[in-house]
C-alpha cells in the first residue's frame, strides 16, 4: 500500500466516523418481491427466514397497495415509487407506461453512479421486459423460483452487487390455483417454500466476506394480496401488503394500522373499548361496605354523579343508601319518577320528612347519560341531567340520612328495586359542585385538573372488566363488591385507519434513501422513506400525512415514545379493559410511562381539537 492511498484511506475513515453510519458509501440494497403474498398468510405460515428479517428491522403487516392490485401496476409502483397515475401502467400488458418520466429506482441509481453493479432476477418476465431490463447491468428472466434463488446466490457469492431485485412467483401461482387464504395448504406451502429460498439467499448474503462492512438493507414486500382465486379489486384482502425493511442500520419497529372503535349504538361518555358493568335486575348490585367516609349526617353537603345506560324507567334504586320501600325512609336514592318514568328523580328522607325532585326525561334511550345532584343540606338539592340544571327542591328540613348499611349501586339496601342497564363513573364529592363544573366534566375522565379534586370522596369508574371488586380511585378505601352484575364489552364497530402505514411506493423511496440518493422533489415520488437514510430532503415536506404519528417501541415494555403529536394535543392511555390509566398533559414529554405491569393491548387516544385517533400499544 503506498503512502498516498494510506492517507486517502485514513481521511475516508475519519470522515465516515464523523458523519455516522448512514453516510457509509458502501450502502447496498436487496429487494425481494414475493408475488401475491397476503400478510395474514405470511403470519400463518412457518417462515423463519422472513421472521429473522422482521426481527432486525421495520415490519408492517398493514402496508397497502391501494391502487390497482394487478402485478403490472403493482411492481411498477414498487420499483418506480409512484402510483399508476404517474407510471401509467394499469394492467399486465403495460400499455400506457411512462417510465421515461418516472423511471425505476435502479435507473436513478445507475444515473447517479454507473459503477454500481445492479441486477434483476425475475420469475415473471414482464418486470424485466417492461421496467428493468434497460436499467440494470444484468437482467435475468428465469422459469422457476428455485432458479431465482440459484442466480441470486451465484451473484452474491462471486460478484460485487450493490443493488439487486428478486421476484418470486410461486405464491401467486398457488393462490390462483388453490385460493389466497391461510386455510389453503398449497398456498401456505408455497409461502414456506419461498421462505426457504429467502433463507438460502440471506445466508449467502451474510456469508459474503465483507458483509460486516457492507451496509446492506433488505427490503421485502409483495405487489398485492388476493381474494378467493384472484386479485385486481379494491378489497382490503387484495390491497393489504406487507413491508419489511431490515438491516443493521434499521431500528426494530412494528407498524400497524390504527384501530378506531366506534360504539354502536353511538354512546356518549365512554372510553374506547371500556368494559361495562351490566345490571339485570334480580338484586344485581355493587355494595360499598359502610365506612366513616360514607357518613353524611344531617349537615354534610355533598354531590353525587352517576352515568347510566338503560332502556327503561321503572321505579328502581340506581344508587342510594336507603330502604326504597318508602320515600320517607332515611337515606337518599337516584331513581325514576313513580311508577314508570319517564323522568329520572332523586329522593331524600330522614324517617319523618321527605323531599323529591324530577330530572329530565329521555335518559332511557340506550345511550350513556350522566345524572348529578348536589345536596345543600340547609338549602336546595339541585338535579343536573348531562350537566345541565334540571330541577331543585328544598331539603333544609331533612335531618340525618345515615342508615348504616353502606351504599348500593343497582338496588336498594335490601336487594330490592333492582335496576336494569349499565352503571359507570359514580363520583361522590363533599361540597357542592357548580353547574359549570358538572357540565365541563360530565363526559370527561376524572383527573387532578378537576376544580373540586381535593373534595373527591369516592370515584368508582366501574370499568374493571372482570372480577368482583370495583376500585375507588379516590384513595378513601371503599372498595365495592359486585353482587351478580356482569361485565360486558360494549358492542362496538371497529374500523381501521391505515394512514400511518407504509405504501408499496415507499419501497423505491426507501431503497434510494438508503443508497444515499437525495429524494429530489422534482422526481415527484409518491413514496416516502421509512429509514434514516442520508437524503437531505426534508422528509416532513414529502410526508403524505400532515399528522404522522409514530409510537415506539411497539411492542414494548415499561414505556413508549410518541412522535408527531401536535403541540396542543392530549394523550390518554387505556388499559386492555378500557380503564383510563394515564393522562399526558399538553407540552409534557412524549415519552410515556403508564406505570403498568399488565401485558396486553393498550389503547392510546390522542385528541387534538376535533381530530382524534387511537393507536395500539402492545405491552410485552
Ligand atoms: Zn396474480
Amino acid at each position: 500500500m503506498n503512502n498516498a492511498l494510506t492517507f486517502a484511506l485514513s481521511i475516508g475513515l475519519t470522515l465516515s466516523s464523523i458523519s455516522g453510519f448512514c453516510q457509509s458509501n458502501d450502502a447496498r440494497v436487496l429487494i425481494i418481491g414475493i408475488d401475491g403474498l397476503r400478510p395474514d398468510c405470511l403470519e400463518a405460515a412457518e417462515t423463519p427466514a422472513i421472521d429473522g428479517l422482521i426481527a432486525d428491522g421495520i415490519f408492517s403487516p398493514d402496508a397497502l397497495n391501494n391502487d390497482i392490485t394487478y402485478s403490472g401496476p403493482g411492481w411498477s409502483a414498487m420499483i418506480c415509487g409512484v402510483w399508476s397515475g404517474s407510471h401509467g401502467v394499469t394492467s399486465n400488458n403495460f400499455v400506457g407506461s411512462n417510465f421515461e418520466d418516472f423511471p425505476s429506482f435502479m435507473h436513478r441509481l445507475e444515473l447517479e453512479n454507473s459503477s454500481l453493479n445492479t441486477y434483476s432476477i425475475c420469475h415473471w418476465a414482464p418486470i424485466n421486459d417492461y421496467i428493468l431490463s434497460e436499467d440494470v447491468d444484468e437482467a435475468l428472466n428465469v422459469s422457476s423460483d428455485a432458479a431465482v434463488r440459484d442466480a441470486a446466490q451465484a451473484i452474491l457469492q462471486d460478484g460485487n452487487p450493490h443493488a439487486m431485485f428478486l421476484h418470486f412467483d410461486d405464491v401467486d401461482i398457488n393462490g390462483h390455483g388453490y385460493g389466497f387464504d391461510a386455510g389453503v395448504p398449497q398456498y401456505i406451502n408455497a409461502v414456506e417454500a419461498t421462505d426457504n429460498f429467502v433463507a438460502d439467499v440471506i445466508s449467502t448474503l451474510t456469508n459474503r466476506p465483507n458483509y460486516a462492512t457492507e451496509n446492506w438493507l433488505v427490503l421485502l414486500s409483495t405487489d398485492h394480496g388476493g381474494l378467493g382465486y384472484n386479485h385486481g379489486g379494491t378489497s382490503i384482502e387484495e390491497e393489504t401488503i406487507f413491508f419489511i425493511a431490515s438491516g443493521a442500520s434499521v431500528p426494530t419497529e412494528l407498524i400497524v394500522k390504527d384501530t378506531l372503535e366506534i360504539q354502536s349504538p353511538p354512546v356518549n361518555c365512554v372510553a374506547p373499548g371500556a368494559a361495562e358493568l351490566n345490571f339485570e335486575g334480580n338484586g344485581d348490585a355493587v355494595h360499598i361496605e359502610d365506612a366513616p367516609a360514607l357518613q353524611l349526617g344531617a349537615d354534610q353537603d355533598f354531590t353525587l354523579e352517576v352515568r347510566i345506560r338503560t332502556q327503561a324507567t321503572p321505579d328502581v334504586a340506581i344508587v342510594g343508601n336507603k330502604d326504597w320501600n318508602s320515600g320517607l325512609n332515611p337515606g337518599f336514592v337516584f331513581s325514576f319518577e313513580y311508577p314508570n318514568g319517564p323522568a329520572w328523580k332523586v329522593n331524600i328522607g330522614d324517617g319523618n320528612n321527605r323531599a323529591d325532585a324530577n330530572g329530565l326525561s329521555g335518559v332511557a334511550d340506550g345511550q350513556w347519560h350522566t345524572l348529578s345532584c348536589s345536596f345543600d343540606r340547609d338549602g336546595m338539592m339541585r338535579l343536573y341531567t348531562d350537566g345541565v340544571f334540571s330541577a331543585e327542591e328544598d331539603i333544609s328540613g331533612i335531618g340525618t340520612i345515615d342508615v348504616g348499611n353502606g351504599w348500593f349501586f343497582g338496588s336498594d339496601i335490601f336487594g330490592a328495586y333492582s335496576y336494569s342497564g349499565a352503571i359507570a363513573e359514580v363520583r361522590f364529592w363533599h361540597g357542592l359542585l357548580t353547574e359549570e363544573t358538572l357540565l365541563d366534566w360530565h363526559c370527561s375522565s376524572l383527573t387532578a385538573a378537576h376544580p373540586n379534586w381535593t373534595s373527591l370522596q369516592g370515584h368508582w369508574a366501574l370499568t374493571e372488566g372482570a372480577g368482583t371488586e370495583v376500585s375507588n380511585s379516590a384513595s378513601t378505601g371503599l372498595v365495592g363488591t359486585v353482587q351478580g352484575a356482569n361485565w360486558q364489552q360494549p358492542e362496538s364497530l371497529i374500523t381501521f385507519d391505515y394512514s400511518n402505514t407504509p405504501r408499496i411506493v415507499d419501497i423505491a423511496a426507501t431503497a434510494l434513501d438508503h443508497m444515499c440518493l437525495n429524494l429530489e422533489p422534482s422526481w415527484n415520488l409518491d413514496g416516502i422513506s421509512w429509514i434514516d437514510g442520508c437524503t437531505s430532503t426534508d422528509v416532513q415536506r414529502i410526508s403524505r400525512e400532515e399528522w404522522k404519528t409514530a409510537l415506539f417501541p411497539n411492542p414494548g415494555a415499561e414505556d413508549f415514545q410518541i412522535t408527531g403529536i401536535p403541540p396542543h394535543a392530549t394523550i390518554e392511555v387505556f388499559q386492555p379493559n378500557g380503564a383510563s390509566i394515564h393522562h399526558a398533559q399538553p407540552g409534557t414529554s412524549t415519552r410515556i410511562n403508564p406505570h403498568t405491569s399488565s401485558k396486553g393491548v393498550y389503547l392510546i387516544r390522542i385528541v387534538d381539537g376535533e381530530r382524534q385517533r387511537t393507536l395500539r400499544w402492545i405491552r410485552q
